[in-house]
């Protein structure tokens, strides 16, 4: 059960709760082990992504000013905190099986195909990533970091029955649950190219269209674009109403704009909702360079929410999600790990294993493209008046 009332903030614990393991103070933590690793590079729709992050964060020496924390995978019994029992017996079962094509049927009606295959080891795969964002969770509990990062967690689209667009089982919300044990108030923030319905349908399966959980999402929402769902008039219902914020976005958005956009509405979600602790989910598929080719942002557009969150000092767990121009990923979370341990990056990527990647220039910065903006000043403005609108109603 949640301490009601409980509303911890960084800000009220005493200073020497916390060993100072960077200048800015803040301790921070990084969920991974080889095993962890090889199950999330084996996963086939971005493979060997982890292994490009990983390396890069080597390379760049950030593995020492963290402490770098193996996690357990998920049991069934914590996985069904969320997830129905039927669901997870079937990708267990599917994920043991050899012979996959005699169960396609049941596949499909759990969503365990196209997107989602129902490949062998996928159990185990999953069952990890849920069980790192729970231990990012607990260890934000127990005070040990002020921020956890878990970059091959943020699977936002997995329902509590069903798998969908690349996600199995749901980390963030399975993470978000293990927060509340402790903190009455969390906010997630969804920054993925995509709507993060997963996360907004669990208000309704998971949260109960509770007021103790509010998500904003900022996406593209445009029609026939994946997931459809996120508009600005859907904001939850019942005690949740206004608890779950949509902001939709068009194409070409770019770092000054989406940033000016996220400070307005973060400034006032904290205050008006005062959250004890907070989980962001950093897809980088709105990077440019993205086969998604739709937003126009860069690593700096995205640090710099990244760096305003971690002025709030709440408890913080960041995850990764979608970005599919691979080395442009790694960068973006490589970046985001230096903010956090405050650690200017010499913008050569240096020598090492998957160095050829990050061709032709081999250089950390991602440059913006040539996009046109969508996005005209009315539309913003529009959107904005809504939106602060929506938050008065927040308490
Ligand atoms: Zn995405």
């Amino acid at each position: 059960m949640a301490n009601q009332g409980e509303n911890l903030s960084i800000d009220s614990l005493s200073s020497h709760e916390f060993t100072e393991s960077n200048t800015t103070g803040l301790k921070a933590a990084y969920i991974y082990s080889p095993d962890y690793l090889n199950l999330t590079d084996q996963f086939i729709k971005v493979p060997y992504r982890a292994s490009l992050v990983h390396t890069l964060l080597e390379a760049y020496k950030l593995l020492d000013k963290m402490d770098v924390i193996a996690p357990k995978a998920a049991s069934d019994e914590e996985l069904s905190c969320f997830h129905t029992k039927d669901y997870i017996d079937i990708v267990k079962k599917l994920s043991a099986d050899g012979d996959l094509e005699k169960c396609a049927e049941t596949a499909d009606e759990y969503g365990l195909c196209y997107d989602c295959p129902a490949y062998e080891g996928v159990y185990e795969y999953a069952a990890m990533v849920a069980g790192a964002s729970q231990l990012g969770a607990k260890l934000l509990n127990e005070k040990k970091y002020q921020v956890v990062m878990n970059w091959f967690g943020g699977w936002h689209h997995a329902k509590k029955d069903e798998a969908a667009g690349y996600c199995y089982f749901n980390d963030i919300v399975l993470g978000i649950l293990e927060l509340r044990e402790k903190h009455d108030r969390v906010l997630y923030i969804d920054l993925d190219l995509h709507h993060g319905d997963g996360i907004y349908k669990s208000v309704e399966d998971a949260f109960c269209g509770t007021s103790k959980v509010m998500t904003i999402s900022l996406h593209k929402f445009s029609p026939g674009f994946f997931p459809g769902t996120g508009s600005l008039t859907d904001v939850g219902f019942g005690k949740g109403r206004f608890y779950s914020l949509n902001v939709p976005l068009l194409d070409g958005i770019d770092d000054e704009q989406y940033f000016q956009i996220f400070k307005r509405l973060i400034c006032k979600v904290i205050e008006q909702f005062n959250p004890g602790a907070v989980v962001c989910q950093c897809g980088a598929d709105g990077v440019a360079g993205d086969p998604m080719a739709s937003f126009n942002l860069t690593p700096i557009g995205l640090g710099r929410c990244v760096k305003y969150l971690l002025q709030k000092r709440l408890p913080l767990l960041l995850l990764g999600g979608g970005g599919y121009n691979l080395p442009n990923t790694a960068r973006t979370w490589t970046y985001l790990t230096s903010l956090i341990l405050d650690v200017d990056l010499d913008s050569e990527i240096p020598e090492h294993r998957y160095f050829t990647e990050y061709g032709p220039d081999y250089s950390l910065p991602v440059e913006k493209g040539y996009r046109t903006d969508r996005n005209s000043e009315e539309y913003i403005a529009k959107l904005m008046t809504k939106l602060l609108d929506y938050l008065d109603e927040v308490r």
